[in-house]
Order: structure tokens, then sequence, then C-alpha cells
């Protein structure tokens, strides 16, 4: 496989990974979502886009 097309899949998995503050659980949003916040699916809790 090409490596490029590889690590542009994993940027694009990890650029929309992101850590609820309050329950520290990962978890992937929608490339729609990743300049706005996010409801953690496990707590509820807001969570705010990366800066
Ligand atoms: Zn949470």
């Amino acid at each position: 496989m090409n490596p490029y097309f590889i690590s542009a899949v994993i940027n694009a998995v990890f650029g929309l990974k992101r850590t609820c503050p309050k329950c520290k659980r990962d978890q992937i949003v929608p490339a729609s979502k990743k300049r706005e916040s996010v409801r953690c699916n496990f707590c509820g809790a807001d969570i705010p886009p990366r800066k």
C-alpha cells in the first residue's frame, strides 16, 4: 500500500480523535464536527474542539 495514503489515513483518524475532559475517554468525532463542540458518547459532557 502507498505510504502516503497510510499517513493520510492516520492523520485523518487522529485529527478527529478527542479526549473527553470529564471522563477521559477517547472518541472519534465526525469530520463535519471538527470545529464544533461535540457531546461525549459516554458521559454526555461537551468536548470543545481542539485548538
Ligand atoms: Zn465523557
